[in-house]
C-alpha cells in the first residue's frame, strides 16, 4: 500500500520550508485574567487579537497546536475578492442595509489585507498582481459578466475576458473566457499568520500555544476557559476555529463541514515557463464546481490546489488526478518536478457563506469561509474585535446570523464524498455541453 501522510500533518508543506520564524509564544500555566480570550491562532483569531491590542484591550489567544497549525498555515494564500454569492444575491438575502455593508467590505477585502501588511510591515511575500478566473462554458461567462456589472456598482472594475483575453492573461487552455480582478493577489500564508502573531504580541497581546481549550463555562459575568495546564477568565470569548472546530461548544461543529483540500508545488520554474504560465504572477482559478487554484510563491514555484480525499490522510497517488487536471490546463507543465505535497481542512457551511454568530452574550464565533478565508478571515477577525469592543451590530460588515446545522453531521464524510462525485459529474457534463 502507498505511504499515507496525515492531512493535518505538515509533511512537505511548502510554507513550512519558506516561512519566517515563528514568534516566541508562551505556555499557559496557572491562572490568567484578560478582557478578551480568543480560541484559535489562525488568520481570524490573530487579526482579532491585533485589532484588539491596537486599541489597548487586554487579549489572550489560545491555540491548541502552533500558530498557523490550522488552515491558515496550509492555505493556498490567494487573497481574493468575493463570496459564493454576488452582490445582488447578498443584498436580497440580508436586506439592503446589512447586505450593502457586507458587499462594501467584500470589495475592499484585498486592499485591506495588503494595507494591513504594509502598515504593520508584515514579512509575508505579498503580491497584488490580480486574479484570473477561467470560465469553461458560455453560461459561466454570462454569470461572470453579470457579476462584473453588479460589482461595478460598488466601484470594482473587473475585466471580462474573451477566449484570447483569458489566454493572454493566464496562458490557460480550454476556457471560453473569464474574469480578471486587478486588486486580488497572494501572500505566504504561514508567514502572514506568524507575522500577525508577532505584530499582535508587540502591541501587548499574549499568545499561548499547545493550549487546547478543553472546557468553557460561564460563571457570573465571566467566561472560564480551561486547558490541561492553565485557566483563563475573560468577559468575552471569540471562537476562531473554523474547519478545526471541535466539541468544545455544543452544536457549533455541526454548522461547518471540514472538506479536505490538497496542495502541491513544483520546483522553481524557468523564466520561460513563467512567461507563458500565469505571466505577471497573477493567481488563477477555474470556475468549475470543483475548483483548481494556482499561484506562484516567491521562488517561482507554482502551487496548485484541488479537493482531496475525505480521509484524514493522503497518499502521493491522490495527486495523479490533480496533475492530470493541471497539465490539461497548462500543457507545458507536463515535465516539471512536483516537490511539495500537503493538505488541510476547508470549512463549508450550508449557506456557502461565512457567519458571525453570537452563541451567547460574550461568546461569539466567526467562521465558515468556504475556501475564501485569507481575505474573509482577516475581515472577520477585525469584525469580531469591533463587536467585542461594543460596536453596534448595525455597523458591522457581517450581519449576526444563526447559521443552520448540517443534518446527520456525523456522516459528513460520506455526504461530502457523494457531493464531490455529483459536482464532478456536473462539471464533466457541463464542459461537454451535455447540460446547460
Ligand atoms: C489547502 C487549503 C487551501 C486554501 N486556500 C485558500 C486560498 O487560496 N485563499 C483563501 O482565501 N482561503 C483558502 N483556504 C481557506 C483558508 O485557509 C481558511 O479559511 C482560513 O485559514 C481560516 O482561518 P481561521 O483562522 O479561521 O482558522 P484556522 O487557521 O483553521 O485556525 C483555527 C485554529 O483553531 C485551533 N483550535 C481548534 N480547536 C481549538 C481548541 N479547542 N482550543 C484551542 N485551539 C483550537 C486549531 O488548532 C487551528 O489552528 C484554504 C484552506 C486550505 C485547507
Amino acid at each position: 500500500m502507498a505511504d499515507r501522510y496525515p492531512i493535518d500533518g505538515s509533511r512537505d508543506a511548502l510554507w513550512m520550508a519558506t516561512a519566517v520564524a515563528p514568534a516566541e509564544t508562551e505556555a499557559l500555566t496557572g491562572a490568567l485574567k484578560t478582557d478578551v480570550a480568543i480560541i484559535g491562532g489562525g488568520f481570524t483569531g490573530l487579526n482579532a487579537a491585533l485589532h484588539l491590542a491596537e486599541r489597548g484591550t487586554s487579549v489572550a489567544v489560545l491555540e491548541a497546536a502552533d500558530v498557523g497549525f490550522g488552515a491558515s498555515g496550509r492555505s493556498g494564500g490567494q487573497v481574493n475578492l468575493g463570496l459564493n454569492l454576488g452582490p445582488k444575491a447578498l443584498i436580497d438575502l440580508y436586506r439592503p442595509g446589512p447586505g450593502e455593508r457586507l458587499v462594501e467590505a467584500i470589495v475592499k477585502t484585498p486592499d485591506n489585507v495588503f494595507d494591513l501588511i504594509r502598515r504593520h510591515q508584515l514579512d509575508c511575500d505579498p503580491v497584488q498582481n490580480g486574479w484570473v478566473q477561467g470560465a469553461v462554458t458560455s453560461r459561466q461567462l454570462k454569470t461572470q459578466e453579470r457579476l462584473a456589472n453588479e460589482y461595478a456598482d460598488f466601484g470594482v472594475q473587473f475585466e471580462c475576458l474573451d477566449r484570447q483575453g483569458l489566454r493572454d492573461r493566464s496562458g490557460a487552455h480550454g476556457f471560453e473566457g473569464g474574469l480578471f480582478c486587478p486588486t486580488a493577489g497572494s501572500l505566504q500564508p504561514l508567514s502572514y499568520t506568524r507575522e500577525l502573531c508577532r505584530a499582535a504580541m508587540k502591541l501587548g497581546a499574549r499568545v499561548f500555544t499547545k493550549a487546547k481549550v478543553n472546557n468553557l463555562q460561564k460563571k457570573g459575568p465571566d467566561w472560564h476557559l480551561t486547558t490541561d495546564d492553565g485557566r483563563v477568565t475573560a468577559s468575552t470569548v471569540l471562537i476562531c476555529t473554523n474547519a478545526y472546530t471541535d466539541d468544545l461548544i455544543d452544536g457549533l461543529k455541526e454548522r461547518v463541514v471540514p472538506v479536505r483540500s490538497l496542495l502541491m508545488a513544483t520546483e522553481p520554474l524557468s523564466d520561460d515557463l513563467r512567461k507563458t504560465i500565469m505571466p505577471g504572477e497573477v493567481t488563477f482559478v477555474d470556475k468549475r464546481r470543483l475548483i483548481l487554484y494556482l499561484r506562484y510563491d516567491r521562488n517561482g514555484r507554482l502551487c496548485v490546489g484541488d479537493h482531496g480525499p475525505m480521509r484524514d490522510n493522503f497518499a502521493l497517488s491522490d495527486y495523479q488526478r490533480i496533475k492530470k487536471r493541471v497539465v490539461d490546463v497548462f500543457p507545458a507543465l507536463a515535465g516539471v518536478k512536483w516537490e511539495f505535497h500537503w493538505g488541510g481542512r476547508v470549512a463549508m457551511t450550508r449557506s456557502s457563506l461565512p457567519f458571525l454568530q453570537m452563541i451567547q452574550p460574550g461568546l461569539i464565533a466567526g467562521m465558515g469561509y468556504n475556501g475564501r478565508g485569507v481575505g474573509m478571515g482577516s475581515i472577520m477577525g477585525r469584525t469580531l474585535a469591533e463587536f467585542a469592543l461594543g460596536k453596534s451590530e448595525t455597523m458591522l460588515p457581517f450581519p449576526l446570523t444563526h447559521p443552520k446545522q448540517f443534518p446527520l453531521h456525523q456522516f459528513h464524510r460520506l455526504g461530502v464524498a457523494m457531493g464531490i462525485r455529483w459536482h464532478g459529474l456536473l462539471d464533466w457534463l457541463e464542459t461537454r455541453r451535455l447540460v446547460v
